[in-house]
């Protein structure tokens, strides 16, 4: 009897990632907010706007677009 084939990868599920519209006031709400603290604050001139530093860690959980109070961040998906 032969061996059975070896499993084939699973393709990678396609995954939603905050995308930080120029609406951010860089309040911070949303740095606070994400779990895997994969959200930062940069310098834009005199401004701050929030920043995904670490896209492959975001789990696309969505946190950080609901507590925006100022609708800036839209959730879109994505193949990585
Ligand atoms: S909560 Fe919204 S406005 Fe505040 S820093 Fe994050 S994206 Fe910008
Ligand atoms: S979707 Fe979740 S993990 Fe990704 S940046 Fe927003 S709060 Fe963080």
């Amino acid at each position: 009897m032969s061996d059975p084939a070896p499993p084939r990868p699973l393709p990678a599920a396609p995954v939603a990632l905050p995308d930080i519209t120029a609406r951010c006031t860089g309040c911070g709400r949303c740095v606070g907010a994400c779990p895997p603290h994969v959200l930062c604050l940069e310098p834009r001139g005199w401004e701050k706007s929030a920043l995904l530093h670490d896209r492959a860690g975001c789990t696309g959980c969505g946190r950080c677009a609901v507590v925006c109070p100022f609708g800036a961040i839209r959730m879109r998906r994505t193949d990585r």
